[in-house]
């Protein structure tokens, strides 16, 4: 089993993960501009069951996505990070920020999506799977 620990920038929250990743995407979406401060959001999926908040809150976002479902997104009410994310439809799984990794090195994505909502400037490796929104290659 695959351990990996992390946090925010001011070290309050602090979180600790024993499993295999499920997906490990970049997603263009608008919303998660917002949330990356403009760049694409780089996750790596979990199952829900795998994770561990050890110390530290995170305050929560949701918001309706173009999916129709409702999309939470969590952030250190502290120092800002953006942490967690997930969707109201998929309890099981949650999406944690490659930013938020103590080693986000090892981080390879497989694909990118919501590609339809990124500004040109947004870099895709060519040999990656895009999907314009949701993914079918997940
Ligand atoms: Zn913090």
């Amino acid at each position: 089993m695959t351990t990996v620990e992390g946090g925010c920038l001011c070290r309050r929250v602090r979180f600790r993960i024993d499993g295999e990743p499920l997906a490990s995407v970049a997603c263009h979406c608008r919303d998660c501009q917002y949330l990356s401060g403009g760049a694409e959001a780089n996750i790596v999926a979990y199952p829900r069951a795998a994770f561990r908040l050890l110390s530290g809150a995170e305050t929560i976002y949701r918001s309706p996505a173009d999916s129709g479902a409702v999309v939470w997104r969590s952030f250190c009410p502290h120092c800002g990070t953006p942490l967690f994310a997930g969707n109201d439809k998929t309890p099981d799984f949650i999406a944690v920020k490659v930013g938020t990794l103590d080693d986000p090195g090892g981080f390879r994505r497989m694909g990118h999506i919501w590609t339809d909502s990124a500004p040109p400037w947004h870099l895709m490796e060519p040999d990656l799977p895009t999907a314009g929104k949701n993914p079918e290659f997940l």
